[in-house]
C-alpha cells in the first residue's frame, strides 16, 4: 500500500521533512519512504491512497490518560470543588467507585474513539481498576487497534484509613488482591493484540493513604516481570511534606529511596520538580508526563517542563483526566505545553513547535517503552502514523508543517490514522469503533452514575429551565 503527494515529518535522526513524499507500507512495517515520483516509479502496482494536502507524521502518544474519566468530561467545571482532596474524595471517587463494568466499558469506548479521532495512537492508562473490568478493557484495546500500556492498580490503605478519609469503597481493595490481580492480568493479556498491549502496574500515589512498603514490593516485581510502572508524583506541595514525613528532601527522593525510578518508569505531573528532583530523573533515565492542559486549568505548577528537558529527561505529554482537562486532544495539549512554557520562561523560543512534537513521539515511545520500532517515520519501523489535512481556512498556508500541526490545527484536523499497518480512521470515520453506539450509550447512562452515587451539583451554576 503507497500513502502519497503528503507532506512528511518522519522524525528521524536528522527529522528529515518529504515534500511530495510517499510511504510504503507492507504488512506492518513501513518498507519505504521517499519522493511521491520514485516510490510510485518502484512499486506500480501498489494500492494508492492519495494525501495530496495533508501533513504525515508519527502516531500521537499519550502517557497520562485516566480512560474512566471521559463519562465525567468537564465535571471539574460544576460549580467550586475546593481542595484537591475535597474534589477527590467527595466528587471523583464516589462518581468512578459507583461505575458499573458498563459504565466504565462506556467511558473508556468514549476515550479511546476520542484518541483516535485526534491522532493518538498509543497511550497509558495510569490507573485501570479492577472493578472497571480489566478483561474487557484489554479486549476494549485490542478491539480498537490501538496501542496501550493497561497501567493496573495497586494500592495499599488499610480499611481505618479508608473510612477516616472518606475514601469511596468502590475504590478500594487490598494490597494483596490488588498486586495478585495485576500479576494475574499481566500473565494473560502483556503482548496480546501482536504486541500492542501491555501490562504495567499503576500505582496509587504516594500519600498518607497508602503503606510505602507498597513501593518497594512492587518495583521489586516490576523490575523482576520486566513491567512497567506509573504513578502520580511530585504534583502537590503537600507530597514534599508527606516526603519530609518520612524523612526524604523531596516526593522524588522518597520515589528513588522506594525503587520507584528507573526506564521503566512513567510520573505524572512532577510539577513541583525542583533542580535537584530532575538530575535525579536524569540520572534514572525515569520518564515524566507532562500534563499542560490539566495543570493549567487546576492552576498546579507550572512545571519546569524546559529544564528537565535541558537536563536530559525523557518528558513526553499526557491529557490527564477528562474532568479537569475536558479534552484527550493531544495537539490542542501540545499547543498548551508551549504556551505555559515559554511564559514560564518569558522567552518566547522556550518550548518551539518541532520541541513539542518530539515530546508527543519520539518520547512518548520512550515512556511507552515502544520506541525501538515506533515514534518516528522510518523503513523497518512499524507503520504508525497519522495525517493532518490542511485543506482547511485555519490551515493555510503552511510555512512549517511543525509549526501548523502544533499551533493551527486541532484533533478535528487528523484525517488518517493508521496503526500498525492498519488503517484504523479515514477520512475521520474510525473503521475498528462504532461511534454512534458509543456517543448513544454515554449519553444514556452518564447522569444514572451520579444519581447511583449521590452526588449532585453537576451542572451550570446558571438557572436551567
Ligand atoms: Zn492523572
Amino acid at each position: 500500500m503507497l500513502f502519497t503527494h503528503a507532506t512528511v515529518l518522519t522524525m528521524n535522526s536528522t527529522r528529515e521533512i518529504v515534500e511530495d513524499g510517499a510511504i510504503r507500507v507492507s504488512d506492518d512495517r513501513i518498507d519505504a519512504i521517499g519522493k511521491t515520483s520514485d516510490l510510485v516509479t518502484a512499486h506500480p502496482d501498489d494500492d494508492v491512497i492519495d494525501l495530496s494536502g495533508h501533513i504525515v507524521m508519527p502516531g500521537l502518544i499519550d502517557t497520562h490518560v485516566h480512560t474512566a474519566q471521559c463519562m465525567l468530561r468537564g465535571i471539574s467545571e460544576c460549580g467550586a470543588v475546593g481542595e484537591f482532596s475535597n474534589w477527590l474524595f467527595g466528587r471523583i471517587f464516589p462518581l468512578q467507585g459507583s461505575y458499573t463494568e458498563e459504565d466504565a466499558l462506556a467511558s473508556a469506548s468514549l476515550c479511546i474513539l476520542e484518541m483516535l479521532k485526534s491522532g493518538t495512537t498509543g497511550f497509558v492508562e495510569c490507573l485501570l481498576a479492577e472493578r472497571y473490568g480489566v478483561d474487557q478493557i484489554a479486549q476494549l484495546c485490542i478491539d480498537s487497534g490501538i496501542r496501550a500500556a493497561l497501567g493496573k492498580v495497586v494500592m495499599d490503605v488499610s480499611p481505618a484509613t479508608r473510612d477516616e478519609l472518606g475514601w469511596h469503597p468502590g475504590m478500594w481493595q487490598t494490597r494483596e488482591s490488588s498486586i495478585e490481580g495485576t500479576v494475574a492480568a499481566h500473565e494473560t493479556w502483556d503482548g496480546a493484540g501482536d504486541g500492542r498491549l501491555q501490562i504495567w502496574f499503576g500505582c496509587r500515589s504516594a500519600e498518607p493513604a497508602n503503606d510505602p512498603s507498597l513501593f518497594r514490593e512492587v518495583s521489586d516485581l516490576a523490575r523482576e516481570r520486566e513491567m512497567g510502572l506509573t504513578i502520580h508524583l511530585a504534583e502537590l506541595p503537600h507530597d514534599n511534606d508527606y516526603a519530609r514525613e518520612h524523612g526524604y528532601r523531596s516526593h522524588v527522593e522518597f520515589a528513588a529511596g522506594h525503587g520507584l525510578l528507573g526506564e521503566r518508569t512513567v510520573l505524572a505531573h512532577c510539577t513541583i520538580a525542583d533542580e535537584l528532583d530532575i538530575e535525579i530523573l536524569a540520572e534514572t533515565g525515569t520518564s515524566v508526563s507532562h500534563n499542560a492542559g490539566n495543570n493549567a486549568a487546576a492552576a498546579w505548577g507550572p512545571a519546569r517542563i524546559t529544564d528537565m528537558l535541558d537536563a536530559g529527561v525523557n518528558v513526553s505529554i499526557g491529557c490527564d483526566g477528562a474532568p479537569t482537562n475536558a479534552n484527550m486532544d493531544l495537539l490542542r495539549d501540545l499547543r498548551i505545553a508551549c504556551h505555559t512554557a515559554r511564559q514560564r520562561a518569558g522567552d518566547r523560543a522556550a518550548l518551539t513547535s518541532e520541541m513539542a512534537l518530539e515530546m508527543a513521539t519520539l518520547n512518548g515511545a520512550r515512556a511507552l517503552r515502544t520506541h525501538s520500532y515506533a515514534g518516528s517515520l522510518e523503513a523497518g519501523k512499524k507503520a504508525d502514523f497519522i495525517t493532518i489535512n490542511t485543506d482547511a481556512p485555519h490551515l493555510q498556508p503552511v510555512w512549517n508543517p511543525a509549526a501548523t500541526a502544533v499551533f493551527a490545527a486541532q484533533g478535528g484536523d487528523v484525517d488518517t490514522v493508521v496503526i500498525d499497518g492498519r488503517v484504523i480512521m479515514r477520512a475521520r470515520e474510525v473503521l475498528t469503533m462504532d461511534e454512534e453506539a458509543i456517543l448513544a450509550n454515554v449519553r444514556g447512562r452518564f447522569r444514572g452514575v451520579a444519581e447511583r452515587a449521590g452526588v449532585d451539583g453537576l451542572a451550570s451554576a446558571w438557572p436551567t429551565a
